[in-house]
């Protein structure tokens, strides 16, 4: 279960959030916690989750190692800040920071190459669901964002990816179970497709847009739905918990 905190929350509310989650009983053989707060409350969430089993994730970052580019943030920086995980070509970065699937695969290339697990996240628009052109939306973004592993024909088994439907996201409209189960099950082909079986077994593919407390146990009957990314419902610490024990 991966928390999108995207640009909210002050130190002062993250850090009760952070030690709320970390007091709760939270059965980590059955479910992986993982937060991803904006970078300036990197250190808070690594001081305060030091010695727990809560995972930390950028909410991006640069493909370079270093240099000029002002603004950004490095593999080995978001490393050394605490991060094993870093969320990749997020739709709000692709529509409002005009963010490609070129750059997400150079991204995505960068953090396996540091030892960061990508979360990488595709999705289509409500216009391009209208027009039905979901499956190859789809198909495109994942062919571009992940053309590298692609080409090798190898793709580490912890990345993980994320199906976020762009009308889903902050909307209060939620796939239905069985939407999202259909979109799973064409990303799970696509990768057996590419790769092979077990990648295709493996992989774990997140679905988000709108999950709360009470669609979650729905959303993960689904078998094809390995887990949540969650943005507005897992900035408080009652809701963020209920969905990790669904
Ligand atoms: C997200 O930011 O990835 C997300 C799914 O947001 P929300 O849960 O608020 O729809």
């Amino acid at each position: 279960m991966a928390a999108n905190w995207k640009m909210n929350l002050s130190l002062d509310e993250a850090r009760d959030l952070l030690n709320g989650i970390k007091s709760a009983k939270i059965d980590f053989n059955k479910v992986e916690v993982l937060v991803a707060p904006p970078f300036t409350t990197l250190q808070l969430a690594n001081e305060l989750l030091a010695g727990t089993d809560i995972l930390i994730a950028g909410q991006n970052m640069h493909w370079g190692s270093k240099g000029a580019f002002t603004g950004e943030i490095s593999p080995l920086m978001l490393k050394e800040a605490g991060c094993s995980h870093v969320i990749l070509g997020h739709s709000e970065r692709r529509a409002l920071f005009f963010e490609t699937s070129e750059t997400v695969n150079q991204k995505a290339d960068a953090a396996i190459e540091a030892g960061l697990i990508p979360i990488v996240c595709i999705g289509e628009t409500l216009k391009e669901r209208e027009e039905k052109k979901t499956f190859d939306v789809i198909r495109t973004q994942l062919n571009k964002s992940l053309k590298t592993s692609c080409k090798l024909g190898n793709l580490p088994q912890s990345v993980i990816l994320a199906y976020e439907p762009v009308w889903a996201i902050g909307t209060g409209k939620t796939a239905t179970p069985e939407v999202a189960q259909e979109v799973h099950l064409f990303i799970r082909r696509w990768l057996i497709e590419n790769f092979d079986h077990n990648t295709g077994e493996t992989i774990r593919i997140l679905y988000g847009g709108s999950v709360k407390p009470d669609n979650i146990k729905e959303l993960m009957l689904q078998p094809d739905i390995d887990g949540a990314l969650i943005g507005g419902a897992s900035l408080k610490t009652d809701s963020f918990l209920s969905i990790t024990k669904f």
